[in-house]
């Protein structure tokens, strides 16, 4: 679904690329179960103009916006981030009919993990999946 995420049509679960970590229900919000580090956005865009100066210096004001880090807890992985107004829950970015996701993928009579390689680096399937095993020839 993501770089990071995907989902497991057989389970309907959100799971990390890199470890396997199950975030939860691929029904729901996978933000649900990642580790939120909520940023102080000035740490992330310093000023460009000195702040004793100036009152806007193009650094975001944290009474106005916040930065929201979503960490895998199985390999601190970063997921995904967003700005979003102090106090703000986390934004809901996909939601997915998984029937018809299941129902696709059956339609192409193709494994989704050899269709789409794209991910955390190139060797995300080595990382993901045992490779099918092949009788050595002789
Ligand atoms: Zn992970």
């Amino acid at each position: 679904m993501t770089e990071y995420l995907l989902i497991d049509l057989d389970t309907e679960r959100w799971l990390c690329r890199v470890c396997d970590n199950d975030f939860g229900d691929a029904n729901g919000n996978y933000k649900e179960g990642t580790l939120v580090y909520d940023r102080d956005p000035r740490e992330i865009h310093q000023p460009i103009i000195d702040p004793e100066k100036y009152e806007f210096t193009f650094s975001p004001d944290p009474a106005y916006c916040r930065i929201l880090e979503f960490y895998c807890p199985g390999c601190a992985t970063q997921i995904e981030t967003e700005y979003v107004p102090p106090g703000h829950p986390p934004t809901v970015d996909m939601l997915w009919d998984i029937a018809s996701l299941r129902a696709q993928w059956e339609q192409r009579a193709t494994d989704p993990m050899v269709a789409i390689t794209y991910g955390p680096g190139e060797d995300v399937q080595r990382h993901t999946h045992t490779p099918p095993q092949t009788p050595i020839s002789r």
